[in-house]
């Protein structure tokens, strides 16, 4: 596989770009408060071979958190900033990449520029040896970036977002970074990372398809991403977001290595384009942010309650909280995002209603069946 050359970023006891290999990585999903189950997840990780591993960090706890956590892994840990970027600092003699989202930096202090607020991510990063990520996702796009786009168009607000942090990074003298397009979709993904790769042929870029869902359609939806990149020799580092039950979070990194080896090998399963034919579920992997542990299980069991829908061309997402839940699920038929004690139901952009845990299964049935009908009368002759 011949990879673009892109520079060099050391991240602890790895690089990525400038030939090194595809580095491969994954996320906790457990609380990372709930120490045990987290040190599990990292010992899954670490057994499976992830070379990064990612925690979510949203409060001074989960700093606390993580401080306990280090001592007892010599994995290079990415810490996962969304809406309380101020955590850096704290949390960043801890790790060895700082990733932050440029759609959830203007959450706090809105009266502050961006700009103030990456250097001082920048300054942090620097005083504590970490290198940086800029992740953006179709979820949680920049609205600045999404105003000036057609609705239809979600990719160039992605890449314009992403490029103008690069320039600002530049602008600060770091070039310590890697950038991510991320989408549900993997075409939108290879797109957008085809597009970006042009603008910025020098950045290393972290690959993914984001709440791909479960096995094996996650996989599928992942693996024709990867090929597609890969094979332009786009690529410095993946991440394949599976929605799984805790013990089996290691296949995240099992599965990465496989397409990689695949790709090496020049064994592509993966039709040129991505084409959704039947009944098609978005679900996140869940993370530390998650409201509810019940949202895997309910993802699993969205998954087999639908079955009977299965020729239905049709897009349902199951989202495990706020952060990506309300931007994701604007894109689907149907939409669920989790809260704590209930889960928030949409059609399209149009909430249905909160139900409990629960009511949440029956009363995505009767919208889907309402839905089923709907389409097929659209269809009918007239
Ligand atoms: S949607 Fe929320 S719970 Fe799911 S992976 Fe994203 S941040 Fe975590």
């Amino acid at each position: 596989m011949q990879q673009r050359k892109t520079r060099e970023v050391s991240i602890g006891s790895i690089s990525l770009g400038a030939g090194h290999g595809i580095a491969v990585q994954s996320m906790t999903a457990t609380r990372t408060q709930d120490l045990e189950a987290t040190l599990r997840q990292v010992r899954l990780l670490e057994a499976a071979g992830a070379d990064l591993i990612r925690i979510a960090i949203d409060t001074v706890k989960d700093v606390d958190a993580l401080a306990w956590l280090r001592p007892q892994t010599t994995a290079n840990i990415v810490v996962d900033l969304q809406e309380n970027y101020r955590l850096a600092e704290k949390v960043a003699p801890f790790v060895q990449k700082l990733r932050y989202n440029p759609g959830h930096l203007y959450h706090l202090e809105r009266s502050k520029p961006v700009a103030e607020k990456v250097r001082y991510l920048v300054d942090v990063a620097r005083e504590h040896d970490c290198a940086i990520r800029i992740g953006v996702n179709c979820g949680s796009v920049d609205p600045e970036k999404l105003s000036k786009y057609d609705k239809d168009d979600s990719i160039t607000p992605m890449v314009e977002s992403a490029a103008e942090h690069c320039q600002m990074l530049d602008e600060m003298g770091f070039h310590r970074y890697v950038v991510s397009l991320k989408d549900s979709d993997p075409n939108k993904v290879i797109e957008a990372n085809v597009r970006f790769s042009e603008a910025r042929p020098d950045v290393p870029l972290h690959l993914g398809v984001t709440e791909a869902g479960m096995p094996p359609d996650g996989i599928i939806k992942t693996r024709i991403a990867f090929e597609q990149l890969i094979s332009r020799g786009i690529g410095d580092t993946i991440r394949v977001s599976l929605t799984l039950p805790f013990e089996r979070k290691g296949e995240e990194v099992t599965v990465g290595r496989q397409i990689l080896a695949d790709i090496a090998s020049g064994r592509f399963r993966s039709v040129p384009k991505f084409e959704q034919k039947g009944l098609n579920i978005i679900s996140c992997p869940s993370c530390s942010r998650v409201e509810n542990e019940a949202f895997i299980d309910l993802a699993l069991s969205v998954r087999e309650m639908t079955e009977y829908a299965k020729e239905h061309r049709i897009t349902i997402a199951v989202m495990g909280c706020r952060v990506n839940g309300p931007g994701e699920t604007d894109d689907a038929d149907l939409g669920m995002w989790c809260a704590p004690s209930f889960v928030n139901l949409k059609k399209g952009t149009t909430t249905i209603g909160q139900f409990t845990y629960d009511e949440i299964l029956g009363r995505l049935r009767l919208e889907l069946d309402k839905l089923i009908e709907e389409k097929s009368a659209a269809h009918q002759p007239a």
